[in-house]
């Protein structure tokens, strides 16, 4: 590779940018994870954690990617046969079927589009017809990052609740935990599946389960063969800030200062800013007269945007122009929307200028690229950035 100076934009949703502070704290001497010194980093990330999931219950931090942590949320609830309720937003819902289906769980996909969200009266409709209650769980993923579209977490639970169905509610949030307000206990779910990359802003490397009192009961009697995933030795060993076996010390050093960070900015404050930096991409693209995927705007995602090519360009194409002239990484088009799309991620350790270097980057490819469209579009997010500063 050639030397690139400046730093590389890494623009893709997941994994972010890693901030220099929670680098910084990540670059020290392993220490003895069975040591007075772990249990007390054990106990802070475990407490520290609860309020960014919005729970007062147990989360689990895993040593894994955030594909673990789903499958740790399936085998400690569901058994061999048991019946699923899942719907098809995009990429990352069709891999949690997958998942399920080689687990020997029985999976009833709705099918989608892939531009909006889990439908609400469509949850409701379903759980009404399953008047025998097979459907032991619902499984949706809150931001559907192969598409940025965000789901009504609230609206399913309503949906749930107005069928009077036991299912249990299960949730990915691996890209929308600490960029999007989320609240596991009001919201009434049961368990939050997440992971570190994303929002988290660190490595790839730990996954999470956020787990609501009814799961947990659930989970002593049913649940499918599982050991290195399971809750109840996590929970015994958690209690004193220990883990059952080595957990990924140095990333919780990280996991650490990220909290701090997150708790120093204000989590509500985190939030809006996401909102901010997802309007004014909008609005560029919106200017380049290109269009966003996601087609209903109650469920644009603050998190990325996932950017249609006209016909006979090829996305991936475009992200190559960028990347080997402006050393900007963009988010592939996943699935089926390969080549069809390419995705700009706007979460995490990121303000106003990097956004709009981000987006000067697009703007110049697209023209190098020959994509047809107008100019403008980084001055119309340049204008709204302006108008909206939070001073
Ligand atoms: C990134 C992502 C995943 C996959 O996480 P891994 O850490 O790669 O296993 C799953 N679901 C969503 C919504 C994601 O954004």
């Amino acid at each position: 590779m050639d030397f690139r100076p400046g730093r590389h934009f890494l623009q893709i949703p997941g994994p972010s940018p890693v901030p220099d502070r929670v680098l910084r704290a990540m670059n020290r001497a392993v220490v003895d994870h069975r040591g007075p010194e772990f249990a007390e980093l054990g106990l802070n990330v475990l407490r520290d954690i609860k309020p960014v999931f919005g729970t007062k219950n147990h989360v689990i931090i895993f040593p894994s990617s955030g594909t673990g942590a789903w499958e740790a949320a399936l085998v400690n609830t569901l058994s061999s046969g048991d019946k699923v309720l899942m719907f098809e937003t995009g990429q990352f819902a069709s891999l949690w079927l997958e998942l399920a289906g080689k687990l020997g769980i029985e999976v009833d996909f709705v099918e989608g589009d892939w531009r909006s969200g889990v439908n609400a009266d469509q949850v409701e409709e379903k759980l009404r017809a399953d008047i025998n209650h097979t459907y032991k769980a619902i499984c949706i993923v809150h931001n559907e990052t192969s598409t940025g579209v965000t789901s009504n977490v609230p609206n399913v639970r309503a949906a749930m609740d107005a069928a009077r169905h036991p299912a249990l509610l299960m949730v990915d949030t691996i890209s929308s935990l600490g960029s999007v307000p989320y609240h596991h206990d009001a919201w009434g779910v049961d368990v939050t599946v997440s992971g570190s990359q994303k929002g988290l802003m660190l490595p790839p490397g730990l996954g999470f389960n956020a787990i609501s009192n009814k799961a947990l009961q659930v989970s002593k009697s049913n649940g499918l063969a599982r050991s290195y995933w399971d809750w109840q030795a996590m929970i015994a060993n958690n209690e004193s800030g220990y883990f059952p076996y080595t957990p990924a010390t140095n990333l919780l050093y990280g996991l650490q200062e990220s909290l701090t960070m997150l708790s120093e900015e204000g989590l509500d404050k985190v939030f809006s800013r996401h909102d901010r930096m997802a309007e004014a991409t909008r609005r560029a693209v919106q200017a380049w007269g290109l269009e966003v995927l996601c087609n209903n705007p109650d469920e644009y995602s603050s998190v990325l945007t996932g950017v249609m090519m006209p016909d006979g360009v090829d996305a991936d194409e475009v992200r190559k122009v960028i990347l080997d002239n402006f050393d900007m990484s963009l988010g592939t088009g996943l699935g089926k929307m390969k080549g069809r799309i390419f995705r700009i991620g706007h979460l995490g350790e990121i303000n106003e200028l990097t956004l709009i270097g981000a987006l000067a980057g697009v703007e110049m490819g697209l023209s190098l690229a020959d994509v047809p469209h107008q100019k403008g579009g980084v001055a119309q997010a340049m204008s709204y950035l302006t108008a909206t500063v939070v001073g």
